[in-house]
């Protein structure tokens, strides 16, 4: 058995980057586990921060039962994460004890900050993971985890490359349904802030969730449509992952898991 860490630096992105592998590796057999370096307090127009960050996490709670994972978060404040030693030990406690095969995560180019730091602080636990002095509170791990990074749209230094590909054909509604639960997110503060005029007008909530299972499908085909020779002729949704060349070797076994 497999253990699948997926580290976002929201409530959502670990979803979003791997919420279908996810579903497809525990059918295999294998753990997955969602972690959100932040607990999402700064992701709304008119809640506070404390109302806001309960809600965040019972949304989170909601969406881990959907998607069948346990939802961790080390409750950083949203828009203040950063890549600094107090989070690096914080966040190799975390990876030690969990001790996964492969950890997934942003790229640390990216058009957030948080996000740019959470990809900044795996990397920076690459190596260190096998390192006993550092966090010596905790074992080191002997074998480094596979890393792999989400797609993302950012072109400096480089593009994304699609070095691993999920087919989600399968499980791409429960996907949606995972996602959704994220419902400050969704249905009030990504509507308000990407101006998603269609959903902000919607007369009713099924209205709404119609609108917004209908954004996302769009969304989730967009791999198949731009890696297309990655999937097998006909997939409709898919996942794809970059192999980030710090972590350990990528096997024939994490590759089966995720693609076969
Ligand atoms: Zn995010």
């Amino acid at each position: 058995m497999l253990t699948f860490l997926i580290i976002g630096a929201h409530p959502d992105d670990a979803d979003l980057i791997a919420g279908g592998l996810a579903m497809r590796v525990k059918e295999k057999g294998h753990r997955a586990v969602f972690l959100s370096m932040t607990s999402g307090n700064a992701g709304h127009m008119s809640m506070d921060r404390d109302a806001l960050r309960l809600r965040r996490l019972r949304e989170m709670e909601n969406a881990g039962r959907v998607f069948g994972v346990r939802y961790d978060t080390l409750d950083i404040d949203d828009g203040y994460l950063t890549a600094d030693i107090p989070t690096r030990e914080k966040l190799m406690r975390y990876i030690r004890t969990l001790r996964p095969d492969v950890i997934i995560t942003h790229r640390s180019c990216d058009y957030h900050p948080d996000h740019r730091a959470c990809g900044q602080l795996v990397c920076d636990c690459s190596y260190l993971v096998g390192v006993p002095l550092f966090c010596p509170d905790v074992p080191a791990m002997r074998k480094a985890p596979v890393i792999l990074y989400g797609e993302d749209p950012f072109t400096v230094p480089a593009p994304f490359r699609a070095d691993v590909a999920a087919a989600c054909d399968g499980c791409v509604e429960r996907k949606i349904e995972g996602v959704l639960q994220h419902e400050s997110q969704y249905y009030e503060w990504l509507a308000y802030d990407g101006q998603w005029t269609d959903v902000l007008e919607s007369g009713t909530r099924e209205e709404a969730k119609a609108l917004l299972q209908k954004r996302l499908r769009g969304e989730f085909s967009g791999p198949v449509e731009r890696f297309k020779d990655r999937f097998p002729a006909g997939t409709r949704y898919g996942e794809v992952f970059q192999i980030d060349e710090y972590g350990g070797p990528m096997t024939e076994e994490v590759r089966r898991a995720m693609e076969g």
